[in-house]
């Protein structure tokens, strides 16, 4: 679904991505790792094509991102991404923050609105708030009211940056939950985290980045028993 051909990324002149080549099969699940500025949320944003790649190629659910003319709003509604900041419209409900873009895309009725809210709100346990407004939700309340507003997308790929790293740590976990059920249910997803229990749990494959490139990946596993050092220091250090 994702292909990474030695693509490069680069921010005036610094580069940020030296070369990624990385896979993502239909169902799996994907947690990229890593210290601070290793080059995590710019490999993820490039997905959806929130930055141009510089050079190399990357297709994305069929759209070859690195040619010309790529329908990005098509691409965008293929691939959900979910940030660490939720941003929720204050001034709407849970209901209509989630339908406001089906609505919009899908051209969805009032009632084909409320029970596809109905239905993704159950999915991250919500079902019961689609009334409430967002300042009456905890951090990670708003947090699954925002996956449930990707979902609403129908999505076939999922993006999650850092997406517990806001919330108090007895939020996180329910949070965690909601992407896992996702997983079970065959989401395919990507997910930056610093959360190394999950990821050893969840991830068909953990992808270890360093100084803007691939430095080790493997199955869960890999993080019990690193073969580089900087992997060793990066799971030593309890990041
Ligand atoms: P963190 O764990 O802190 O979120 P990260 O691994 O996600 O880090 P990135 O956000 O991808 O790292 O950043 C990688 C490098 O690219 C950093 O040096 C950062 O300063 C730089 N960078 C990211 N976005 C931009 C931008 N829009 N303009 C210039 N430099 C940028
Ligand atoms: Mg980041």
């Amino acid at each position: 679904l994702v292909t990474f051909r030695g693509v490069r990324k680069s921010f005036g002149a610094l580069e940020v991505l030296k070369g990624i080549d990385l896979t993502v099969a239909p169902g799996q699940v994907v947690a990229l790792i890593g210290r601070s500025g290793s080059g995590k949320s710019t490999a993820l944003r490039c997905i959806n094509a929130l930055e141009p790649i510089s050079a190399g190629e990357l297709e994305v659910c069929g759209y070859s991102l690195h040619r010309p003319g790529v329908d990005l709003r098509a691409l965008r509604q293929e691939v959900g991404i979910v940030f660490q900041s939720y941003n929720l419209f204050p001034h709407l409900t849970v209901k209509q923050n989630v339908t406001l873009a089906p609505r919009k895309v899908r051209k969805l009725n009032r009632d084909q609105a409320r029970e596809l809210a109905s239905e993704v709100l159950a999915q991250v346990g919500l079902g019961d708030r689609m009334d409430a407004y967002p300042e009456q939700l905890s951090g990670g309340q708003q947090q699954r009211v925002a996956i449930a507003r990707s979902l609403a997308m129908r999505p076939k790929l999922m993006l999650f940056d850092e997406v517990t790293s806001a919330l108090d740590p007895e939020l996180t976990g329910e949070v965690l939950r909601v992407i896992g059920k996702l997983a079970a249910g065959g989401m395919t997803m990507v997910l930056v985290t610093h959360e190394m229990a999950f990821a050893r749990q969840v991830a068909d494959q953990v992808v270890y980045m360093h100084q803007g490139k691939v430095w080790e990946q493997g199955s869960g596993k890999m993080l019990a028993n690193p073969q580089t050092d900087e992997l060793r220091q990066f799971v030593g250090s309890g990041l």
